[in-house]
């Protein structure tokens, strides 16, 4: 493109970057700097292959547009794409975002620069917003226990298999049946995950299931039944969810959120499992996701539901108040025992799915669900006018047209009109309607089946295909008035308000989450992701509409492999967790085609992310732990001692660089030398490279394969807890093992970065998440390689200043060569726990008082705080959290100077709401003021957390994790107000008219 040269805009870069010029000097002179670029021979070990500087203006390979060129180049690979109306179902459909939602939840800072609600006191607008999806979740199923999101349908449906087995407490003791009517994508999916950890998985239909003409003899662990099977069949699952279970397994069923409007829920039918993807509940196709996957549990597996639960529990004062439930089952605390490797889902979506489901209530949902109906009703009716027939008389919106012969060019007449269909084989034509189908769509299509175009409109046809009586709904859903209330726009606008106001984003205070990397998600990024040139593609669409897609994401993995110093790159991962087990599988399909299969062992550091251990076990290798030495670094000894046992069953090691502990270690060149000369594979977990970008490459310390996180180091925003994209980067030798596009997926071409990956699929869609994509190709058509050195190297300029600041009252616990520490640093509070019986956890809650987000609370070692405050951070705002920190540390002295007692002190009874601090009753010995402005500057721009410290024990041992009803809530908490909805009946009035 040429480059607009009419207004010298400033360089992105300085827009980026919080401090720069006059700015940052305060922060280099802290650290005996003259220049920034003097830090990057300070911090990086000796020897280790640091990149040349660059010149500054330099032209470089990448990056470095302004903002206008910026959106200008990706509104011209937008422009590439050839968007149609989109028929082809497969779990994936058109829908109307409510024109609110786009601008209030996906356009607002507030809802998308979240982080994941762990810290419940300043999350109870998202946790509420979540606790909202599983409601819908837990309704649309019939099912008590949903958790707030998983990845996408088909690692749902793996998801499923594999929590099957945990409960069968058995991998490889019994069978699990699929139903060979899923969605293709779900069966290769989940069949791959089986695979892997040697679960006997195969296909079967339901009717052989309920007969047991399938019956093998084998101990049966469970199946996955369809709902409506993939070719369009409403199936009664009765039977063979009778027939399962009188063989000792557990039965999960896949299914459409929308037909369950209409269709009995799987609950009712029996069903100890629902799983599917609320995505056409108004989350854009986006190319594949993201999308909320969904999974609702029978109430005896709560225990066993992989991903985040949102729970109701109390404050200190006895309110009602939301938090993260049964966190005991997750990653972060269980490692390789956990449910699930997932940490990063898929919050934001669900959040939009579950707005969608407020905006119109359950009649709304049955009127969408009607409609898709009859739209498909009027189809099959026009296909039988024409002399042709459907493969079945019983479907919801989907439809298998026979067309002896014709299937080819039938698709190809729709697609010369602008729609895409499903080619099922050579006799069938595929097509699904949904919330937006029209007449004349459905006038095109009948021209494109059957070669003539009907004289007049297509009746309503849903009497002569009704849904079949025995099958359909009966009970109600929805029926909380927080579906109802917030019907006409000024309360949707003031509702979805209130819950951001309650909480803390980038868009009020930094986020210094160690290892998390919360920095800018710039405005410019965003600009266009959502415009139907992008957003309104299907997955599987036929390659000849998707080129400019397909050359954005040529080019963000040609990018990312370069900046991490790897062969290829593949973006279908949609987390970190999900891109280490695509790299951990590759590893092992390498070393199986190399006659290895007996390295089944991975070694993952004691220090290291959850997700690693987790992945890795469900990878199918056996987890063995490195040990931490004095230092924080890997302890070499017991490394060698470890490879000089078990060096022949070697499969990996699993590294951090920089380490967890947020230090350059400099022995890791040799690390990976030891671990490649005993034969072994080294994984090199990327997920900090917001330390590495532009200074070094995990590729060249020794890794064979990294996974970067885009929602970290390339501004995707968090969410609230996902979208996330996993890359998965690789070296040459591995790039065969990479995942492929499900079955089905348009067949790459020769420029398509991923066109000879040959592993299974980690994800129903070919490229994850294509969706948010955009915002970090934009981040680095922004920026140039200069531009992301000079990013950060002033991360790890930012981390050293406030490591400085906080020297005296909050020691660093870890430190490389010269004190310094990497982009993050862990402050040590165990010896003031020890004589002041403060914990972390009250600073991190009194951090509250002063308008912070508290920083990591005790990863990757228990009793600290890990602080990154990221590049994007201003010198006022790094100030701001320095004197916070220490006037915290002035009180924590009055407590050791025994001047008042920790469990009286405003540390460990904060955070202060306001109703506290303004209650006629103030018995505590500081005073309200100290309580609620203990920093002069807060007087004006004060943030209250809706609700005091939450006992999140209380809420595990009363799990409630759907919104309670209002006066459940009086009754359990006497009479205080709900914080839920702010109504407090439900408007029968309303129901009664439309419900029937
Ligand atoms: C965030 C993180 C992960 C996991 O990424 P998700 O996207 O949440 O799955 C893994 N390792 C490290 C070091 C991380 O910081």
């Amino acid at each position: 493109m040429t480059r607009r040269r009419d207004v010298p805009h400033v360089p992105f870069v300085l827009r980026h970057i919080g401090a720069t010029g006059d700015y940052q000097n305060p922060v280099l002179r802290a650290l005996g700097l003259h220049e920034l670029e003097d830090l990057a021979a300070a911090v990086v070990p000796t020897g280790l292959p640091v990149l040349p500087p660059g010149e500054h203006g330099a032209p470089s390979a990448a990056g470095g547009l302004s903002e206008p060129e910026a959106i200008e180049a990706l509104r011209s690979l937008a422009s590439l794409n050839d968007p149609h109306i989109e028929m082809i179902g497969r779990g994936y459909h058109p829908t109307h975002t409510p024109a609110v939602i786009a601008r209030d939840v996906l356009g607002n800072p507030a809802w998308t620069t979240a982080y994941t609600p762990y810290q419940a006191e300043i999350s109870q607008g998202r946790l509420e917003a979540q606790l909202l999806f599983q409601t819908l979740i837990s309704d649309l199923t019939g099912l008590p226990v949903a958790c707030a999101s998983l990845l996408d349908e088909a690692t749902a449906v793996a998801e499923a298999v594999l929590l099957m087995a945990r409960a069968a407490r058995t991998t490889t003791g019994g069978a699990v049946l699929l139903d060979s009517g899923l969605h293709p994508q779900c069966l290769e999916v989940a069949l791959a995950r089986c695979r892997a950890l040697g679960i006997h998985a195969l296909t079967a239909e339901p009717a052989a299931i309920e007969d047991g003409s399938e019956d093998s003899g084998k101990k049966l662990l469970g199946a996955v039944l369809a709902h409506t099977t993939t070719r369009g069949a409403i199936q009664d699952l009765d039977g063979p969810i009778a027939a399962v279970h009188r063989r000792g397994g557990l039965v999960a069923v896949d299914a459409d959120p929308l037909a369950l409007a209409l269709l009995k829920e799987p609950g009712a039918a029996g069903a100890d499992i629902a799983v599917g993807s609320a995505q056409r509940l108004g989350v854009p196709l986006f190319f594949g996701g993201p999308h909320p996957g969904f999974m609702a549990v029978s109430d005896k597996l709560r225990r066993q539901i992989p991903g985040r639960i949102v729970g109701v529990s109390r404050d200190s004062e006895g309110h009602e108040a939301f938090r993260l439930a049964l966190q005991t089952r997750e990653q972060h605390i269980r490692r390789e025992k956990a449910t699930s490797n997932i940490c990063t889902a898929q919050a934001l979506l669900a959040v939009v799915a579950a707005f969608y489901a407020v905006h119109h209530g359950p009649e709304g949902l049955r009127r969408i669900a009607d409609h898709a109906h009859a739209q498909a009703a009027r189809i099959a009716a026009g296909v039988l006018d024409a002399g042709l027939a459907v493969e079945h008389e019983n479907f919801f919106d989907t439809l298998s047209v026979i067309t002896p012969g014709g299937a080819e060019q039938a698709v190809a007449r729709a697609e010369e009109r602008g729609y895409n269909l499903r080619l099922l084989d050579a006799d069938h034509v595929g097509l699904s309607t949904n919330e937006t189908t029209t007449d004349e769509d459905i006038a095109a299509v009948l021209e494109a089946l059957t070669g003539r175009r009907p004289a007049e409109p297509e009746p309503d046809n849903a009497r002569v295909f009704p849904l079949p009586h025995a099958l359909r709904r009966e009970s109600a859903f929805l029926t909380h008035p927080a579906f109802h209330v917030h019907r006409c726009e000024p309360a949707l606008v003031r509702y979805l308000r209130r819950l951001a106001d309650r909480d803390l984003a980038l868009d009020r205070t930094m986020i210094p989450l160690g290892s998390c990397t919360l920095k800018l998600n710039a405005a410019v990024e965003s600009a266009l992701w959502l415009t139907p040139e992008l957003a309104g593609i299907h997955p599987y669409a036929p390659s000849s509409q998707t080129h400019g897609w397909r050359r954005l994401l040529t080019q963000l993995s040609e990018r990312l492999a370069t900046l991490s110093g790897y062969d290829r790159v593949s973006l279908q991962p949609a987390s970190g967790a999900q891109g280490e087990l695509a790299g951990l599988l590759a590893i092992k399909h390498y070393l199986h085609e190399m006659g290895e299969d007996r390295r089944n062992l991975c070694l993952v550091p004691a220090s290291a992310h959850g997700t690693n251990a987790a992945s890795a076990a469900g990878a199918g290798l056996a987890v063995k732990t490195v040990a931490t030495a004095p230092d924080g670094s890997i302890d070499i000894e017991d490394l060698k001692a470890t490879l000089a046992e078990h060096g022949d069953r070697l499969a990996a090691i699993m590294l951090t660089y920089p380490s967890t502990h947020g230090v350059f270690e400099p022995q890791v060149t040799e690390v990976t030398r030891l671990v490649h000369e005993a034969g072994g594979q080294v994984y090199i977990d990327g997920a900090n490279l917001n330390a590495l970008a532009g200074l070094l490459r995990p590729g060249d310390l020794g890794g064979d394969v990294s996974h970067l996180n885009l929602h970290k180091t390339f501004a995707v925003p968090h969410g609230g807890g996902g979208p996330g994209v996993g890359p998965v980067a690789v070296k040459k030798h591995l790039a065969p093992y990479l995942p492929a596009g499900p079955s089905g997926s348009p067949a790459p071409e020769e420029a398509d970065a991923d066109h000879d990956f040959h592993g299974s699929p980690v994800m129903g869609a070919r490229f994850g998440s294509a969706g948010v994509m955009p915002l970090a190709w934009s981040y680095l058509a922004l920026m140039d390689d200069v531009d992301l050195r000079r990013a950060t190297l002033s991360a790890i300029a930012n981390a050293n200043y406030l490591s400085r600041q906080l020297q005296d009252c909050f020691p660093t616990l870890y430190s490389g060569p010269g004190g310094l520490v990497a982009h993050e640093c862990i402050l040590d509070l165990r010896e003031l726990t020890a004589r002041s019986g403060v914990t972390a956890e009250d600073v991190a809650k009194r951090l509250i008082d002063y308008g912070f987000h508290a920083p990591t609370l005790s990863f990757p070692v228990a009793g600290t705080l890990m602080v990154e405050p990221t590049e994007s951070e201003p010198l006022e705002e790094l100030d701001r959290f320095v004197t916070a920190m220490r006037s915290i540390r002035g009180e924590i002295d009055e407590i050791i100077a025994g001047r008042i007692a920790v469990e009286d002190s405003a540390l460990r009874r904060s955070p202060h709401t306001l109703d506290q601090v303004a209650s006629d009753d103030w018995d505590r010995p500081y005073s309200r003021r100290r309580a609620a402005f203990p920093e002069p500057s807060l007087v004006r721009d004060k943030y209250f957390p809706p609700v005091s410290r939450i006992d999140n024990a209380w809420g595990d041992r009363h799990l409630t994790c759907i919104c309670p009803a209002p006066e459940d809530v009086e009754a359990a908490t006497g009479p205080l107000r709900s914080t839920a909805t702010g109504s407090t009946a439900r408007p029968t009035a309303v129901l009664t008219a439309e419900e029937k």
